[in-house]
């Protein structure tokens, strides 16, 4: 993890990836991080509840089904995009945009870890560098995150199983 630190200093995304990789490969196999971006997405997503600012109804995340919808031509010229993602309220049918709707995360009483980790962000271009250097810190810190708890729990358990071995010899003895 201090090489995916350095190459985090650096800026250097793919020595990151490849050291996060690294120490993942050292566990043992039920304590590995899996890494899919899809599955890290509809996991966060399912500790978010959105809400509705018509009826107020609050609808899990990962519960409603987003969809893209040709936008008037004022918006068009306005926004410059011929799209809008939007989201239906289950409740009152009400569509409204996905961006700059209201979310609340659902609280839970534990730090929650998901197991699974997004791939690293990828770059799209030189005019977008401000952008990817904060998606690059935030993956930066879900890995760290993960990958640290995973380490965590493996160390416990590997004591644990020590002191048992202890245990047991010590009752044979
Ligand atoms: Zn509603």
């Amino acid at each position: 993890m201090a090489d995916a630190r350095s190459a985090f200093d650096k800026k250097d995304i793919s020595k990151c990836a490849i050291s996060f990789e690294a120490s993942i490969a050292l566990l043992p196999k039920e304590y590995q991080v899996e890494i899919n971006t899809s599955k890290y997405e509809s996991l966060a997503r399912s500790r978010h509840n959105i809400i509705c600012d018509n009826c107020e109804e609050e609808s899990s995340r990962d519960v409603i089904r987003p969809y893209e919808l040709l936008v008037s031509n004022l918006a068009r010229l306005i926004t410059g995009k011929r799209f809008s993602t939007v989201w239906k309220c289950p409740k009152c049918s009400h569509v409204r945009a996905l961006e700059g709707s209201q979310t609340k995360l659902i609280k839970w009483h534990q730090p929650n870890y998901f197991k699974v980790i997004p791939e690293p962000p990828s770059r799209r271009g030189l005019h977008d560098r401000i952008g990817w250097e904060a998606k690059f810190e935030k993956w930066y810190d879900i890995c760290c995150k993960e990958i640290e708890h995973q380490v965590a729990l493996y160390r416990t358990e590997y004591a644990a199983q020590q002191d048992e071995v202890v245990g047991v010899n010590l009752a044979d003895a």
